[in-house]
């Protein structure tokens, strides 16, 4: 997969794209991600890529000049899935959004700041809106790092262990049941008897009632879906 990412901050990937999973992936070969700085695209003398909004007065727009430049010239490279445009009205990105999404070739990512961008750019240019929740940030870039995230670790050949995307919350229309590690017993808090039994049939068991009861509890409309769709025989 290849992501192009455009953006006023490209150093504000430095972090969350130079750590952990991704940098292994990016290092792997299986993900190649691209930072394009827009001011590289205004032909404005002082590189701007924001102006004025049309009557309001409501603070800065995003202009469509600078962003068509970028994006023409990256479709003039290669064929893209879809140009997506971070924005707190998008679709909201969901595991099942993210597990589509992460069949994609190649995608292009729009951060946009300030008020946001010309409408024009959202009408003309871009194919596809994601939101990372119903609340407001200062940009898209911490939105385009979650998007990246989510669909890197979805990639084959990226989490060491090929199940363990799998077994995530929200794969399965459940949450992820409790995990435990060593040692059995800390302050007199113990891990369920059950986990060290050795009996694969009653762990996964216990795995399955334990996700749930979770489920039910903190994300009551997915046990609903669940129900009506009747899978893992609720
Ligand atoms: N005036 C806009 C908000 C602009 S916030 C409005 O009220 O809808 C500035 C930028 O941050 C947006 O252009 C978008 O790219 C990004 N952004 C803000 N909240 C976001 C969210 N929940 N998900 C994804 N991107 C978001």
């Amino acid at each position: 997969m290849r992501i192009d990412i455009i953006t006023i901050f490209p150093e504000m990937f430095e972090g969350p794209f130079t750590e952990s999973i991704i940098k292994r992936a990016i290092q792997k070969g299986l993900v190649e991600i691209h930072l394009h700085n827009l001011r590289d695209y205004s032909t404005d003398k002082h590189k701007r890529v924001d102006d004025y909004a049309f009557s309001s007065g409501a603070g800065m727009v995003m202009m469509i000049e600078p962003v068509d430049n970028c994006i023409s010239k990256l479709k003039s490279e290669r064929e893209y899935d879809e140009v997506i445009y971070m924005s707190p009205d998008g679709e909201l990105l969901t595991q099942p959004l993210a597990n589509q999404m992460s069949l994609y070739n190649n995608i292009i990512i729009l951060c946009g700041h300030y008020k946001g961008i010309d409408e024009r750019i959202r009408e003309h240019l871009i194919t596809k809106e994601i939101s990372i929740g119903n609340y407001v940030l200062s940009g898209g870039e911490l939105g385009a790092a979650v998007l990246t995230d989510s669909l890197v670790r979805l990639i084959p050949g990226v989490l060491s262990d090929e199940t363990s995307a799998l077994s995530d919350s929200f794969q399965s229309g459940l949450v992820s049941p409790p995990v435990y590690t060593r040692p059995r017993e800390y302050k007199g808090w113990s891990v369920p008897e059950v986990l060290l039994s050795g009996n694969d049939m009653i762990i996964n068991e216990w795995k399955l009632s334990q996700a749930i009861e979770r489920t039910k509890e903190r994300r009551p409309e997915m046990y609903e879906l669940l129900k009506k769709n009747n899978s893992n025989n609720l």
